[in-house]
């Protein structure tokens, strides 16, 4: 406890999950004295639900250029870091609907400059994925170089080489309020005591919202469910990529060892305490399945066998919220990705970085 107290750090970044580690370890090895403060343990949040997909296209070019910058990242994670974690290059397709077929191929077009990814017409995809899809008219984006990592191992590992290069970890340590003097902000207390620190970096995910709210802060972030289901088709479906389907509202991807698929849908449904959230929802599920027939062959047959359920930070326009909260740049904030902040995370921490610089601390 005096060791914490006894601290002067340049940057506190408050939650340890995915995004938390990357902007410690970013911060640490450009230099700042940062310090990490996670309520419970790394990667206890909903980091540890987490489907850990990564990659690139999205309809706003905004998003995809983030998670280009990340699918980089993460596919270089070694060089990065010194530290070894899995790529899993399952490849990832994404199916429009076909109001956004135009958007979608110009944006594949841009893309195509930077990452493998190319648009599959409907005799492609058939050509290349008939064995797994339902019959249908759809076309397709496919990333073929995508696919997955293990959030628990990618957050230890970021939160690892930040210790190694001297950043200071505290778990089981909550932030309480900020601590001002003068109207300056010069640091957090805690329930082991006041940490002093010139910038603070709220990375607390679904917990942002209700945290705001008792800071004072005003926002228009909220906290929603995310259920994605692990389902065991009846025979096994090696060639299964990553996926997201706006056409029937699907998400998914395959496991590790291949004897079981993801398959999520959107539950839509807001919490405002995360002890909200519960235990797999089988109602949900049946839907979810029932959705999921329309696309894969392999769903209607398929037997539940155990999924995801946690809450993240949410947004209307889903853009995400990296940016400082007050006028003299001292506290920023780093969520609302919407159910998709994994595969932005080394974005999110560069970004940090950024605008610490110009901050000038
Ligand atoms: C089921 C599911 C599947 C998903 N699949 C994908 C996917 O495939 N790809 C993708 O890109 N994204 C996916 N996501 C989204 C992604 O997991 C999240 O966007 C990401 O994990 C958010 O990380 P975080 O660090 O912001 O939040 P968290 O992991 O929740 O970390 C926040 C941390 O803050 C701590 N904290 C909160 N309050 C305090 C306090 N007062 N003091 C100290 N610590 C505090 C919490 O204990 C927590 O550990 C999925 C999410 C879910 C739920």
């Amino acid at each position: 406890m005096s060791k914490i107290i006894s601290k002067q750090y340049d940057v506190l970044v408050v939650g340890g999950g995915i995004i938390g580690a990357s902007i410690f370890y970013q911060l640490t090895s450009e230099g700042y004295k940062t310090a990490l403060v996670e309520k419970n343990h790394i990667a206890s949040g909903c980091t540890a639900a987490s489907g850990g997909i990564v990659r690139c296209f999205h309809l706003e070019s905004e998003l995809s250029d983030k998670a280009v910058y990340s699918w980089h990242y993460y596919r270089n994670f070694y060089q990065h870091t010194g530290k070894d974690c899995q790529f899993n290059e399952c490849g990832f397709l994404y199916f429009p609907r076909v109001i956004n077929y135009a958007n979608s191929l110009k944006e594949v077009d841009r893309l195509s400059k930077q990452v493998p990814i190319r648009w599959l017409n409907n005799n492609e995809l058939q050509k290349s994925f008939g064995n797994l899809l339902e019959p249908s008219l759809d076309c397709a984006v496919y990333e073929p170089l995508s696919g997955f990592m293990n959030p628990l191992q990618v957050t230890k590992a970021w939160v690892d080489a930040a210790r190694q290069l001297g950043g200071h970890c505290y778990e089981k340590t909550i932030l309480k309020s900020l601590l001002f003097s003068d109207g300056i902000l010069t640091g957090i207390s805690t329930n082991l005591g006041n940490v002093n620190a010139k910038y603070v970096v709220f990375a607390t995910g679904p917990y942002t919202p209700k945290l705001l709210d008792k800071l004072g802060f005003s926002h228009d972030l909220y906290t929603q469910i995310i259920q994605v289901d692990l389902r065991r088709p009846t025979t096994l479906v090696p060639s299964q990529p990553a996926y997201i389907d706006d056409c029937n509202q699907l998400n998914g991807r395959p496991n590790l060892n291949l004897d079981g698929v993801y398959l999520g849908s959107p539950t839509n449904k807001r919490i405002t305490n995360m002890a909200e959230c519960g235990d797999l929802d089988l109602t949900h599920s049946n839907v979810t399945k029932a959705k999921g027939a329309y696309r894969w062959k392999w769903a209607a047959n398929s037997e539940l066998i155990g999924g995801l359920r946690s809450a993240d930070c949410y947004s209307k326009d889903g853009l995400g919220r990296v940016q400082a909260l007050n006028k003299d740049n001292s506290i920023f904030i780093a969520t609302a990705f919407n159910g998709g902040g994994f595969k932005m995370a080394p974005w999110i921490g560069n970004q940090i970085v950024n605008l610490l610089k110009e901050a000038k601390i």
